[in-house]
């Protein structure tokens, strides 16, 4: 099999005519548990995963920038000087956005030397795997060494966010690009969203002989519909109601005045947002004391709160958890921002392949269009490769 690092060093001397100065990469991600948590200041626990963006990089000698990828037909060219998150537009926003962002976090860049930068990936676009938080990691990684500006990986995290938020227009938190900074083989990240705290926690899976499969339904899913804005206004409500600052200051005990105060829709919401957050702990403080064979049932109970009191889930996603369960998952909840996307389903390796026969006729046999399935592990966060 053909190495994607050969590869992209290849499609850089053809693209640019001189050999690239060294080659970085960044994983994707897939949230185990904490779903809508991030924005209501509680708990994620993604992990990074063997999925990459690659790139090869070279310096310049002038203030020019070049970004081109194996998925875009263009090379895009910027000066240095020009950067803005105006400016930046389409696919190149992503990585050109991390360029300016880094200015916005305090690198001079009236002091660095332009580069080019050819992309390529293995992280599957628009999946819920997050192709975006690995092309801002990749570059974050590359300028961050090349430009010698000595940020700490949190901060990395934080600028991948702002070129998202500001260079692309997605409002996304800082979940993605926490993961695939700060991943671990074999980890994964449990992040506080009010204080940015990152903590790697030990999974296991491979000792336990655990594999993660992921099922892509194809639904697609969009931030633009009104679902995602429509939970977070009911968040909002809840906690203005409930005189808290955010839901991370409501606990399970509280739960019970907040039926008496809330209406019974906000309610659910309020009741996902919190028990979720308490599943995230309940995961850690159980792989920390127990392993991974015992944090089933939680992941079971986050789809039957997504499914039934934040309503996010669909009949496809559904289906994908019923099955998993009934074919040899010891747990198994969609993932991601819901209304689409994919599930994730925990198994013993020697059941993954009954799975994927499994999912593939009772999708048929729904009438549903056909799934894709792949496992993944957790792997390191970004890095130099060569
Ligand atoms: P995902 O769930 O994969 O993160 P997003 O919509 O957030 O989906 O980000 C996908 C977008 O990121 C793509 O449409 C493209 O603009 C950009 N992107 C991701 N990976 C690459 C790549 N290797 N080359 C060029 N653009 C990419
Ligand atoms: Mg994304």
């Amino acid at each position: 099999m053909s190495d994607i690092r050969d590869e992209v060093v290849a499609d850089f001397s053809d693209a640019f005519g001189y050999e690239p100065q060294g080659v970085w990469s960044a994983p994707g991600r897939v949230n185990l548990i904490g779903e809508h948590t991030d924005y209501n200041d509680g708990f994620v626990f993604p992990f990074a995963i063997n999925r990459r963006t690659v790139l090869a990089l070279g310096v310049r000698d002038d203030r020019r920038i070049r970004v081109a990828s194996s998925f875009a037909d263009e090379v895009v060219e910027i000066d240095i000087d020009d950067l803005s998150a105006e400016a930046l537009e389409g696919w190149s926003a992503y990585p050109l956005g991390v360029a300016w962002a880094l200015g916005e976090f305090g690198a001079d860049l009236a002091a660095v030397p332009g580069v080019d930068v050819f992309i390529d990936s293995t992280v599957p676009v628009g999946a819920g795997l997050s192709s975006s938080a690995a092309i801002e990691s990749a570059m974050a990684v590359a300028l961050d060494e090349v430009w010698q500006l000595g940020f700490d990986r949190s901060t990395l995290a934080r600028v991948g966010q702002r070129a998202e938020n500001d260079a692309v227009g997605a409002p996304t938190g800082i979940m993605d690009q926490s993961a695939s900074l700060l991943g671990q083989k074999d980890a994964g990240v449990f992040l506080d969203c009010r204080t940015l705290d990152a903590e790697v926690i030990d999974l296991g899976f491979q000792a336990a002989g655990l594999e993660l499969l992921i099922i892509d339904t194809g639904v697609s899913h969009s931030h633009a519909t009104g679902g995602y804005a429509d939970r977070r206004a009911s968040c909002e409500r809840g906690a203005a109601a409930l005189g808290v600052e955010s839901l991370r200051d409501v606990t399970v005990d509280d739960l019970a005045r907040a039926r008496e105060v809330l209406d019974d829709e906000t309610f659910r919401r309020v009741r996902h947002v919190v028990t979720e957050n308490q599943r995230v702990l309940d995961t850690v403080r159980t792989l920390r004391e127990e392993g991974p064979l015992a944090i089933g049932s939680l992941l079971d109970e986050s789809h039957v709160s997504m499914r039934d009191d934040f309503e996010i889930s669909v009949p496809e996603l559904d289906l994908a958890v019923e099955v998993a369960q009934a074919n040899g998952a010891i747990g198994a909840r969609m993932t991601g921002g819901g209304f689409g996307g994919a599930a994730i389903a925990l198994l013993p390796t020697d059941a993954v392949s009954r799975l994927q026969v499994a999912i593939d006729g009772a999708f048929a046999e729904h009438g549903f269009g056909q799934p894709v399935t792949f496992t993944v592990s957790a792997s390191e966060g970004a890095k130099r490769e060569r």
